[in-house]
């Protein structure tokens, strides 16, 4: 069994290091999400019994990243602090240190090294690994594609 879900998303982001891409900027998103459940059909029966996975979970999980400044927090040049309800990132882009500081709610701070689309959808295939996982399938696959313009995209993988 294979289903599909695709949405767009808008996000902040800024690559620390790159020449263009280290100034704040952002994108319209366009995510892609493929699942394949190989066996496990008793399973996905009994979980619910017209479908494999409900599209919602899967888009509660993308849009967590929505509106929001997006923040790689194991980024070598990257330094987050929290204070009250307020977040201040700190990242140096060879010509110097950039500050923002924004109330919590408006920044996702993920736990990966770089938001670059490749980074970005590795992170949800593990997300969405990891909530079926949960609901105990074991074998699967998930792929996502994510497009950061209309002429470029990166693509993860798990499994299968
Ligand atoms: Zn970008």
């Amino acid at each position: 069994m294979k289903i599909t879900w695709e949405k767009t998303f808008d996000a902040a982001h800024f690559l620390p290091g790159h020449p263009k891409c280290g100034r704040l900027h952002g994108h319209t998103y366009h995510v892609f999400v493929e699942i394949v459940v190989q066996g496990d059909e008793d399973l996905w029966l009994e979980r619910h019994p017209h479908y494999l996975m409900d599209y919602a979970e899967i888009k509660e999980i993308v849009m967590e990243l929505d509106h929001r400044l997006l923040v790689a927090e194991d980024h070598e040049k990257i330094r987050c602090g929290k204070a009250s309800d307020r977040c201040r990132i700190v990242w140096d882009d060879n010509k110097g240190d950039h500050l923002i500081e924004l109330p919590q709610d408006d920044i996702v701070i993920l736990p990966i090294t770089d938001t670059s689309a490749e980074c970005l959808s590795q992170y949800l295939v593990e997300r969405i690994r990891i909530e079926l996982q949960a609901a105990e399938f074991t074998s699967f696959s998930v792929r996502v594609k994510l497009k950061e313009t209309p002429n470029t995209s990166a693509e993860a993988f798990y499994g299968i």
